[in-house]
């Protein structure tokens, strides 16, 4: 019970990461893929679909492996990693999120 009270989670190299930490990191991973996307295509696009920005619907950054699950399973830096974002329209992410969830109530 020694983190009792104290909001943290592991990583697979068994470090302890403060929530506010994990967040500070995952919006500079999402910085980073939006970069590295843009350096590479010269602009953002959802990643499932191929809709740019053009298209009306706003673009997200939409984790593979949901944050809650990177961090339940003790893998808190696949949170952010930018292998582990994909860019995808807002219609593409919420299928996404659906087809995660229904993944949970089966675990
Ligand atoms: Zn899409």
């Amino acid at each position: 019970m020694r983190s009792r009270g104290t909001n943290t989670y592991g990583t697979s190299t068994g470090e302890r990461l403060k929530k506010s930490v994990i967040d500070q990191k995952i919006r500079k991973a999402k910085e980073l893929k939006l970069e590295a996307m843009r350096d590479e295509y010269g602009y953002i696009f959802c990643e499932d679909c191929g809709r740019n920005a053009n298209a009306g619907l706003p673009l997200d950054c939409s984790h593979d492996i949901s944050v809650a699950k990177c961090q339940n399973e003790g893998k808190s830096e696949l949170a952010y990693d930018i292998n582990n974002i994909t860019i995808r329209c807002r219609e593409c992410h919420k299928k996404h999120d659906k087809i995660d969830l229904k993944f949970k109530k089966n675990v």
